[in-house]
């Protein structure tokens, strides 16, 4: 076969949909959605877009990157600040990000207590002497609940057409599986670990005996931990150098959740304080008109019989709002009662110590009141409101 066709062949068996790293953080993704883990620790993370993609999973609340380069992950570390919607609408979970530059060969104790750790095509780019290291520090030192491993599968390289020696000039080595099982069966051996074989990247038909293009080893941590290993007395000191922090803001943080509570205790308010309104004018429009003859409810009233039943249900009295003059008078139990606001507060006395001093309340604190000045002069200027007839 002529060269060019060959090569035109090749190039075309060897493009994967979608792109082979984007199936890694894939493959990644899946894991943390069927592991829950709440420590999730990138080793080699580079530009951070896989800590990008794990920022969205609900399960993780601490996520870590850690790379040599400072200034590869310089390069887009902003995608991990809260954008202004995490502010608007604080999530239930805590989710904190930090960022160290340091390397895999040396043991921090920032990097304990993880339940899973990933290395994303790293290994391959560790001197022989940092390689040597890698075992110790992650399995034995670090020793979170799971790791991830994915490094090039070399026996796939001849039907990668451009590739001469490595894939990537910054590659010490590139290994066979069977390179690559024997190390990482060897380091599970030793820190107790078991191993499975998988990749990514099928080659093309008739090529099965290559394997995948990347090779993955999962490793699951055989014991239980009970706190972190007597080692880390003599690993107390911090040898990463921590580059970038964010809290996410969470309803698990007091302030936050306050704030929320008072917006959703508001806008509930509001709401219902508006169909009152709206149902007092339209009594007024029947009194004026000669419909109805109604004068109690002239100078008080009670919301009932109003359409969103989620919002009425109460029969009680005591927990329905009502206007007297000027004022509406909504009864916590009544906002309580709001299944919106019932979540967020978890109990009744949460809602009031956290609505307490931020909105205005009645003298014995039962009721939120709101101010009608303005529905008032409405109703004048439509001569609505009876006291303005002559
Ligand atoms: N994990 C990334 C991904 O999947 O998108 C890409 C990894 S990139 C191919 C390899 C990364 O390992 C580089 O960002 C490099 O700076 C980093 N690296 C190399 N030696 C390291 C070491 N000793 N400790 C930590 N990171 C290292």
């Amino acid at each position: 076969m002529d060269e060019k066709l060959r090569k035109d062949e090749l190039t075309r068996t060897v493009k994967f949909t979608p792109p082979l790293y984007k199936q890694r953080y894939q493959f990644i993704k899946q894991l943390v959605n069927k592991h829950k883990p709440k420590k999730v620790a990138d080793l080699g993370c580079a530009d951070c877009r896989l800590l990008w993609m794990l920022k969205f999973c609900n399960c993780i609340e601490m996520l870590v990157g850690l790379d040599i380069s400072e200034d590869v992950m310089k390069e887009k570390m902003h995608m991990l600040y809260p954008l202004p919607g995490d502010f608007l609408q604080p999530s239930e979970r805590s989710l904190t990000v930090i960022l160290h530059q340091g390397s895999v060969a040396q043991k921090d104790p920032h990097m304990l207590g993880f339940d899973m750790v990933t290395c994303i095509e790293l290994i391959e780019h560790l001197e022989i002497k940092e390689l040597e290291k890698f075992p110790e520090v992650v399995f034995g030192f670090m020793s979170p609940a799971m790791i991830i491993i994915s490094t090039p599968n070399s026996e796939f390289n001849p039907l990668l057409p451009t590739v001469t020696l490595f894939r990537h000039p910054d590659h010490k080595f590139e290994w066979s599986r069977a390179q690559f099982q024997n190390w990482a069966l060897d380091a599970a051996a030793r820190y107790d670990y078991t191993v499975e074989f998988t990749g990514l990247g099928a080659p093309p038909p008739g090529k099965d005996d290559v394997g995948f293009c990347t090779q993955i080893g999962v490793f699951v941590r055989k014991y239980l931990k009970n706190g972190e290993p007597e080692t880390v007395e003599e690993y107390k000191e911090h040898v990463y150098k921590t580059i970038f922090k964010a809290v996410y803001p969470s309803l698990k943080d007091e302030k936050y959740l306050q704030t929320a509570v008072v917006n959703e205790v508001v806008r509930t308010s509001q709401t219902i304080a508006r169909r009152l309104l709206d149902k007092r004018k339209s009594k007024y429009k029947k009194v004026r008109d000669g419909v109805e003859t109604d004068p109690p409810f002239l100078t008080s009233c009670f919301l009932k019989d109003v359409e969103d039943p989620s919002l009425t249900k109460a029969d009680n009295p005591h927990i329905e709002p009502f206007i007297n003059g000027q004022t509406v008078y909504m009864p916590l139990a009544k906002i309580f009662s709001v299944p919106k606001v019932k979540q967020l507060c978890g109990t009744f006395e949460t809602l009031s110590k956290l609505i307490t001093g931020k909105v205005a309340l009645s003298n014995d604190g039962s009721a939120l009141l709101i101010d009608t000045e303005y529905e008032n002069e409405e109703l004048e200027n439509e001569h609505l409101f009876p006291s303005s007839k002559p």
